[in-house]
């Protein structure tokens, strides 16, 4: 038989030079069928008819080679199962176990590819969890599921996991249940596979794919390798379990160790809790929990991403909920659930604990009957608002509150209601307040109250309303209406020196006395004044200086009404001066001392400028609302009055007809000729002018019409006499209606001051006189009401 009868002719072995004697030469042979074979030729020199002669011995070496790879891929997998044994027992964590079996995988088959994957429970579709080998790009591309109702769920190795048995498919490529995958894996050179469920006790936890480039690899010894490697990954995790469940028996006996400890010495709820949490942390690499004390109903069935358990209180209540994220995608293990029931119940206890703590606190720091804080807790605060105070450059006021005659009430309904009573004001006290004011019961009849961020010493007195305003309606108490009033003391913190909180509160506490002693409802004293000086004091020069420099005056504004159309037409700023000792007084205990020491002047300058501010803040909010200002007979003889009412205008940017002048018919016929020039140039800039107190003066009608008149007040001692039956009444209720008369006349606008009655309202509209100004309507009354009373009574077209 010639060579060319076993192969295929080859120019090139026959030109090659002859093989050495005794050589064995593997090549790959090629058939006359063209199939491919490995082969070895062996070659030995032999005599020959006595000639020197070869022998070449051509063996196809294919089977026998495969089956020498076969045992020497089976001798490996021998060898690595001791390897795999040594190697994943004892690593420290789940991913380490994993990748290393992959690793061992691929080493010991030299395999293209070896991966885990697992379930995401969600998805139903598989991660991978680790993967070694040469083609891990393949496993970018494909998707993988435990559904039998899609193709990509009937490959390898969703068939695997969903039926639990070791699935070999030894050509891949043409398999009909790895269509799915077939063009990545040709890509890959991925040609037959081998894919096994990962199993923990009865649970699937993963699925371990080996994948070769030989079709048929994965004969019975493959098989067996990778159930060995898929039990050992198990035992491995197994006993990562139990090293962990060790270590986390001890770790939780020391972090209990721990939280008893920081729960004992009373550290915040928060950070204890804070230290719980680690337990998990700690445990389950890359999860995370929180405690959250909302106590909600909530507490779900565990998934493999995260998992709520209810916080249970000793007497089966609610506290709060444990939630676990886990990064995983694979059901906690039993150490973890042991970990997370552990982790809600030592929650339970300090939780419990924190919260007996905060109730003993509560009560050490609180009234037992109003639930409001008592004195220990008023001092506190107190002493921080000073603090912060002297940090911001704003004032507080300390108010003491002292019920009237509630001895009464305690009488004559009983203390259970007296009781009552005391909740209910503290209640409506508490109510009035802003978040950051702080109200507080001294027990008795008496409460505290605390004003911080004072800006200016007027928001005393709002402050002072803002408390008195809450008992103007009756409570009901036992079916009856019962009306309670309350006197107020206010101290004031100083602006250039510093308060103590002892000062304050003795001085709330006599401006108290002082305010039950006049039964003026509020005193206020501010701290920056030694309180020694006496009554008479109050005239002297120096004082109404300082109360200039120290900011003590405030407006209050009264409205003036057209009664006819049932609205406000506009308001009569008024003077009143925050003493620190004397509290709250009225403009003619002051004002005629002003005027002789020509401090009037810088106090009229300081009138004008604040009516304007009010007035465009007013504008502001839309309310057009002009203000009407007094003016001294000293300030209207000033030649810089002008000057002052220009700069105030122009600095509010308020329009000049929102202002009007109230000057005294006394002051301009004083002088009436210079009169007239003053007015002139008032008029000028756009003001309006109003004569008050029109009727006590002697006035030139000569002069009367020269001057710029817009309307004239008559003065309210002649409205008081109207009703009345007295023959001087009578007269004033007949200069009342001339003054209409020649109001008409003059054709100026008339209004009526002190309107108190009904009746002298009503004969005031039978003269002709429609613009009105009284306590029938309104008193006085802070800025911030105004803008109230004007909304109510457009709303209602009606007055009072
Ligand atoms: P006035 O200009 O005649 O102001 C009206 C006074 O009558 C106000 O007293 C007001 O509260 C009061 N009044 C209003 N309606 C009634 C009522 O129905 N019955 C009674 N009995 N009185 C009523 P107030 O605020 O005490 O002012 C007194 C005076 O002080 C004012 O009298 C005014 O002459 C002067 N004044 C007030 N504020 C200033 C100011 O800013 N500058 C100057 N220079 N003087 C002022
Ligand atoms: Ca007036
Ligand atoms: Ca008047």
């Amino acid at each position: 038989m010639s060579v060319l009868d076993l192969r295929q002719s080859d120019p090139e072995s026959r030109s090659a030079a002859l093989p050495e004697s005794g050589s064995v030469v593997p090549r790959t042979h090629r058939r006359r069928d063209g199939t491919l074979r490995e082969s070895e030729t062996h070659t030995n020199a032999v005599l020959w008819d006595g000639r020197p002669a070869l022998v070449t011995l051509l063996m196809d070496v294919t089977e026998r080679n495969a089956q020498a790879r076969q045992a020497r891929r089976i001798g490996r997998i021998y060898a690595t199962s001791s390897k795999i044994n040594r190697i994943i027992f004892g690593l420290p964590d789940r991913q380490s176990i994993l990748q290393s079996a992959c690793d061992i995988a691929v080493e010991a088959g030299d395999f293209r590819l070896a991966w885990i994957g697992v379930l995401n429970e969600e998805t139903q579709y598989l991660e991978v969890a680790a993967y070694a080998g040469a083609a891990p790009a393949y496993l970018r591309n494909i998707r993988v599921t435990t559904r039998a109702d899609v193709p990509e769920g009937r490959g390898p190795m969703g068939t695997a996991m969903r039926e639990r048995l070791t699935v070999a498919d030894n050509d891949f490529l043409n398999s009909p249940t790895a269509l799915p995958w077939r063009e990545e894996a040709m890509r890959h050179d991925l040609r037959a596979s081998l894919c096994a469920p990962i199993m923990q006790g009865d649970l699937v936890i993963g699925g371990l794919g080996l994948y070769g480039a030989e079709p048929g690899m994965f004969q019975e010894q493959e098989q067996r390798l990778i159930v060995e490697l898929t039990a050992d990954i198990a035992l491995a995790l197994h006993d990562l379990e139990r090293r962990a469940r060790l270590r986390l028996d001890e770790r939780i006996r020391e972090l209990t160790m721990d939280v008893y400890e920081m729960s004992a010495t009373d550290a915040p709820l928060d950070s204890v809790l804070k230290r719980l949490v680690e337990i998990v942390t700690e445990h389950s690499a890359q999860s995370t929990a929180e405690i959250n004390l909302a106590p909600s109903e909530f507490a779900g069935e565990p998934t493999a991403s995260g998992l709520a358990l209810p916080i249970v209180g000793s007497r089966d209540q609610i506290l709060g909920t444990l939630r676990v994220y886990r990064a995983h995608p694979v059901p906690p293990t039993e150490s973890e659930t042991a970990a997370y029931r552990s982790v809600a119940q030592l929650a339970s206890i300090v939780i419990e604990r924190a919260q007996s703590r905060e109730r003993l606190e509560f009560q050490a720091l609180h009234d037992a009957l109003t639930g409001l804080p008592n004195r220990l807790l008023f001092h506190d605060r107190l002493n921080q608002a000073l603090a912060a105070a002297r940090r911001h450059g704003t004032r507080i006021a300390v108010a003491m509150v002292d019920l009237d005659r509630f001895k009464v009430v305690n009488d004559t309904l009983g203390h259970a209601e007296g009781d009552v009573l005391l909740r209910m004001v503290g209640a409506r006290f508490h109510d009035c307040l802003r978040a950051d004011e702080t109200i507080a019961r001294m027990g008795g009849d008496e409460f505290l109250v605390l004003f911080t961020d004072i800006k200016h010493a007027s928001e005393v007195d709002a402050a002072a309303r803002r408390l008195l305003a809450t008992l103007e309606h009756p409570f009901q108490i036992a079916g009856r209406e019962i009306y309670a009033r309350a006197s107020v003391g206010l101290a004031l913190s100083g602006r250039e020196q510093e308060s103590k909180v002892g000062e304050m509160l003795q001085q709330a506490d006599k401006a108290m006395y002082q305010a039950k002693r006049s039964g003026s409802g509020y005193v206020v004293y501010a701290t920056d004044t030694p309180h020694v000086q006496v009554a008479n004091d109050l005239d002297s020069e120096s004082d109404l200086h300082r109360a200039l420099q120290h900011d003590q005056f405030v407006l209050q504004y009264q409205p003036l009404v057209d009664y006819a159309a049932g609205c406000i037409i506009g308001v009569e700023a008024l003077i009143r001066w925050l003493h620190p000792v004397h509290g709250l007084i009225a403009p003619d205990a002051f004002i005629p001392n002003a005027e002789a020491t020509g401090l009037i002047v810088p106090i009229g300058a300081w009138t004008i400028a604040a009516a304007c501010s009010q007035a465009a803040e007013w504008d502001r909010q839309g309310l057009d609302l002009p203000v009407a200002v007094n003016i001294s007979a000293r300030q209207f003889a000033q030649p810089g009055l002008q000057a002052t009412v220009v700069h105030a205008l122009a600095q509010n940017k308020l329009r000049a007809d929102r202002l009007w002048l109230e000057v005294t018919e006394t002051s301009v016929m004083e002088s009436p000729s210079a009169a007239a020039d003053i007015l002139a140039d008032l008029k000028g800039i756009g003001v309006r002018i109003v004569i008050d107190d029109f009727g006590t003066g002697y006035s030139s009608l000569a002069y009367l019409h020269r001057f710029p008149i817009d309307m004239l007040k008559i003065d309210r001692s002649f409205i008081s006499g109207i009703g009345d039956v007295s023959a001087l009444a009578t007269s004033g209720m007949e200069i009342a209606r001339a003054v209409v008369a020649l109001a008409k006349a003059m054709n100026v606008d008339v209004l009526a001051e002190g309107v108190e009655t009904a009746e002298q309202r009503d004969a005031l509209l039978a003269f002709g006189c429609r613009y009105m100004q009284g306590f029938l309507f309104y008193k006085a009354c802070p800025a911030a009401e105004i803008a109230q009373l004007v909304a109510r009574s457009q709303s209602h077209r009606s007055l009072p």
